[in-house]
């Protein structure tokens, strides 16, 4: 029998990346990642996946995001014992994203609890900070470009694909098949990361599609962001910048470095990264310093062009400061995390701002936010939002609809079948017509738990 692939996640929907490879009874899963967004995405992570995580022979990640990595806890709690192979940016980047991932749940849990506000009595959370700790010891890192054997008779190998620290895309070769998963692209003109390497050859592709009918504006982040910072600056506002711990709120506060060394923005106005989590993952660029563009000045001059924001306590005190301001805190969707409290207090304000800064999966309050919704539901209260909400697009890890095919078409000849994935139908239907029409290559969207050749 030759191998399959079963769509776990990461089908229909950006979120719960997961994709089950069998082969002669063994089985890999690549990537293990949360389901985010509506709710009936998020009841999807209650549910018992259809293979026991005991039956599973080897786990590799492509990044640390938590719609890759965020199911991992649980995976490792309900009974998976094996190996969980990862970059060493990725693990470096676990270490951090997981037990706060952990801690996060039991929170949430906690306080509707306190609140009484959950349907569920008790509300649990989906997994503890102690259960993340737990499944840590499970990683092993692989370096880029050198294979290795999951699984007896499996090879597989890294390659980089630019979008944050330690992501990359994997080649996987079993029964005879070379199986490519691209990962989460990062953008060819990222300020931050360098471009993905092109794909090698191979014979089904994997791929992904965030943002496969969409193209980034022209200009970097640079020209989107200072504008609208002078804007608030001028008019004493506070800006909530909802940011991903990892990735974004680097892009974010390496721009207003740059803007402030330029004199296009005050010196004196105060940045707040309000999240232990971006601060960690910010100290992690100077150590895996081949992975990103950043000099070791840039890497200190984003370092330092922040108040940073350790405990809970340093992120209330905040509440009693007068703008203009600007606060970085995750989470980047507004799912959860010390961004709520911030806009629950601030976005009733006509002179404050909201600065969206990446993807906004449909069904998240970011995605309410950038849509206009004039009232949004915090903690269980209704928050009328009169502060002026901006997206910029510009500030994107992911690579756009030309860029997604541009990459593909670089691989040395067609494969025989392309996975379009990672997507909302939208997207994923258009990067597939585009690959049909434009490079001529098959390409399908499968369905939510569907299976396919490999
Ligand atoms: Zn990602």
């Amino acid at each position: 029998m030759s191998a399959t692939i079963t769509f776990l996640g990461g089908a229909d929907t950006v979120t719960g990346s997961k994709f089950l490879v069998e082969h002669h009874r063994q089985r890999l899963l690549v990537d293990c990642g949360l389901f985010q967004g509506y709710k009936q995405l998020r009841l999807r992570n209650w549910a018992p996946l259809p293979v026991v995580p005991g039956q599973i022979d080897a786990v590799v990640l492509t990044h640390a995001h938590l719609d890759h990595s965020g199911y991992i806890p649980l995976l490792v709690r309900e009974g998976y014992r094996r190996r969980i192979h990862a970059t060493p940016g990725t693990l470096d980047l676990c270490q951090i994203l997981l037990p706060d991932s952990g801690h996060i749940q039991e929170e949430d849990a906690a306080f509707a609890n306190r609140h009484g506000f959950s349907r569920h009595a008790p509300a649990l959370p989906l997994y503890t900070r102690q259960d993340a700790l737990a499944s840590l010891s499970s990683f092993h890192a692989e370096r880029p470009d050198q294979w290795f054997e999951p699984i007896p008779g499996w090879r597989a190998r890294y390659q980089r694909a630019g979008h944050i620290l330690g992501a990359a895309s994997l080649l996987l070769q079993v029964g005879g098949r070379r199986i490519l998963f691209s990962g989460d692209l990062g953008r060819s003109d990222d300020p931050l990361m360098n471009p993905p390497e092109p794909p090698p050859q191979a014979d089904t592709v994997v791929m992904e599609s965030t943002y496969g009918n969409r193209q980034h504006p022209p200009g970097p982040l640079f020209a989107e962001l200072g504008p609208l910072l002078q804007r608030l600056a001028k008019r004493g506002g506070v800006a909530v910048v909802p940011v991903f711990a990892v990735g974004r709120a680097q892009a974010v506060l390496h721009t207003i470095a740059q803007l402030k060394a330029a004199g296009q923005l005050p010196r004196s106005l105060p940045i707040f990264l309000d999240s232990p989590m971006a601060i960690h993952s910010t100290a992690l660029f100077e150590k895996h310093m081949g992975e990103h563009r950043l000099s070791l000045p840039e890497v200190h001059a984003m370092d330092r062009v922040a108040t940073m924001l350790e405990t809970p306590e340093q992120s209330k005190s905040l509440a009693s400061r007068h703008g203009p301001m600007v606060i970085l805190a995750a989470s980047g969707m507004a799912t959860g995390g010390r961004v709520l409290h911030h806009l629950a207090r601030y976005a009733g304000d006509h002179r404050n701002m909201v600065i969206l800064t990446g993807f906004q999966a449909p069904g998240t309050r970011g995605a309410r936010l950038a849509s206009g919704e004039s009232v949004i539901r915090i903690h269980g209260q209704e928050v009328s939002v009169r502060a002026e909400v901006v997206q910029i697009e510009s500030a994107s890890a992911h690579a756009d609809g030309h860029q997604l095919l541009a990459w593909l078409h670089r691989m040395p000849s067609a494969p025989a079948q392309v996975y379009v994935v990672h997507g909302e139908r939208a997207a994923s239907d258009m990067l597939r017509e585009r690959i049909e029409h434009k490079i001529k290559w098959r390409a399908v969207v499968p369905e939510h738990a569907s299976v396919w050749p490999a």
